[in-house]
């Protein structure tokens, strides 16, 4: 039976990444509150978190100081924009402590609300950039198969998976994808992590020179791929992918919309995976998701172009009403100052060890083809053959039937087809983590036994 509030739910919204067309039947899961990694339905059942939200709620759920400085800068100053040279104080101290730790040379920083709006500034800036240079045909960018970037326009045309595309009519022309990196699934027998990672970044090559390198601009990429199953690179992959772009000088962007602000171990997911980028997309854990805040830190050679174009044009023509919205700012600010004083970052390395010993472990169970992660990300694939990693029908859905056991056994996770994620809070107890990794080994139990 329904409940009211289930009825209401499916007479008034429509989901997004929802089978609109089930949800009628089955109904929405309705949270009521949260404290550290536990969030309460509202039915009094108590879950972990497993997923941190959507990859993004990194201090857990009732942390009062970002509810306090949020609460002072509502009373102090709402809402200011930052059009036409205007600006405000945490919108200024975010960007230096921004410079402050970013993995690569930042010289400036351009807000947002969303990780899509800040991969939507990505491609718009590269391709104005281009038009400052004076080569208006280097204008393509590369993104990969299974990469996600969201969901606008340019950044779901960046996204490599088919149902941001299908129907939707996207990818707009001169979006391009390249093999996704995952070694288990689509390594030839035998290949090494070092020799798969050469041909991905050989391909790559080939593709840039199919195209022209003149007319490609960019290429794309996260650290650890979130939405396209919690995947992380084979050995040696980025720094093969660097030497490509670089011998044909083009732009690397890399999406930290998950991997920014401790999630991989180190600060940056760039920093983890040595990858050279130029520009870098924020948002989610920037506010531990307290309040939608999103970023891309850019370049000096990137900067230095929009400066040109101001000049020539009178305005630099791009930006949205919230950006760098004064209560977001405040927010990033107080959650960065957590990060340092609480060593977040050394907190994610101390746990790591428990996190993917837990994980790993699960490819024990005969339905784990493969287990891997890194800090306090992680995914595991269920597969019908172990031994010949034969995957099960996609209609099966056995993956999402998981993730329905998990819930019975109180805790959150989430399914991308029959790969499963696991990215917890990052102020998850190692005590936490076990609990966590145990409810899910109860529901691969049950799943075994409904798949037989
Ligand atoms: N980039 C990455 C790597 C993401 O994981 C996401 C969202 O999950 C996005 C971009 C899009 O962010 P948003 O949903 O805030 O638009």
């Amino acid at each position: 039976m329904l409940s009211n509030l289930a009825v209401r739910d499916i007479e008034t919204l429509v989901h997004p990444y929802t089978n609109l067309a089930t949800h009628r039947e089955t109904g929405p899961l309705v949270l009521e509150s949260g404290k550290g990694v536990f969030v309460t339905d509202s039915n009094g059942k108590e879950y972990i978190e497993g997923m941190a939200g959507l990859w993004c709620t990194s201090l857990g759920y009732s942390n009062q100081e970002l509810v306090d400085t949020a609460t002072e800068q509502m009373k102090k100053l709402p809402f200011t924009h930052i059009f036409g040279g205007r600006s405000h104080d945490p919108a200024i101290e975010l960007a230096e402590k921004l410079k402050e730790i970013a993995p690569v040379p930042i010289s400036k920083v351009f807000y947002g609300a969303s990780g899509s709006d800040a991969n939507d500034t990505q491609v718009k800036i590269v391709w104005y950039m281009n038009n400052a240079l004076g080569r208006p045909q280097k204008k393509k960018i590369i993104s990969r198969l299974k990469g996600y970037h969201g969901v606008t326009v340019a950044s779901a045309s960046l996204t490599g998976l088919p149902n941001n595309h299908i129907d939707f009519d996207l990818p707009l022309p001169g979006f391009l994808h390249t093999s996704s990196a995952h070694h288990y699934r689509f390594a030839e027998a035998g290949e090494s992590e070092q020799d798969y990672s050469s041909r991905l970044a050989a391909e790559l090559e080939e593709m840039i020179l199919r195209e022209g390198p003149d007319t490609v601009a960019a290429f794309i990429a996260e650290p650890v791929m979130g939405a396209g199953g919690a995947i992380t690179p084979p050995e040696g992959y980025f720094e093969k992918i660097n030497a490509v772009l670089a011998k044909y000088d083009i732009l690397f962007i890399a999406d930290e919309v998950i991997t920014g602000f401790g999630r991989t171990g180190n600060m940056f997911g760039t920093t983890t995976y040595g990858m050279n980028a130029d520009t870098i997309s924020l948002a989610k854990q920037i506010t531990s998701a307290y309040f939608p805040l999103s970023a891309v830190m850019m370049n000096d050679t990137v900067y230095q172009a929009l400066v040109d174009q101001s000049r020539k044009i009178g305005t630099f023509g791009h930006g949205n009403t919230y950006a760098g919205h004064p209560v977001g700012c405040a927010i990033a600010i107080k959650t960065l100052e957590i990060y340092k004083r609480d060593k977040i970052v050394e907190h994610v390395r101390k746990v790591e060890p428990t996190f993917l010993r837990c994980l790993t472990a699960l490819a024990d169970h005969p339905l784990v083809g493969e287990a891997r992660g890194v800090g306090l990300i992680g995914g595991v694939e269920l597969v019908s053959n172990k031994a010949s990693k034969a995957p099960f029908e996609a209609k099966k859905g056995v993956g999402a039937k998981s993730v329905l056991f998990a819930q019975e056994e109180g805790l959150i996770t989430r399914a991308m087809g029959d790969r499963v994620a696991f990215c917890p809070p990052l102020i998850i107890t190692e005590a936490e983590i076990e609990e966590m990794f145990s409810r899910y080994k109860r529901a691969l139990d049950k799943t075994l036994n409904w798949v037989k």
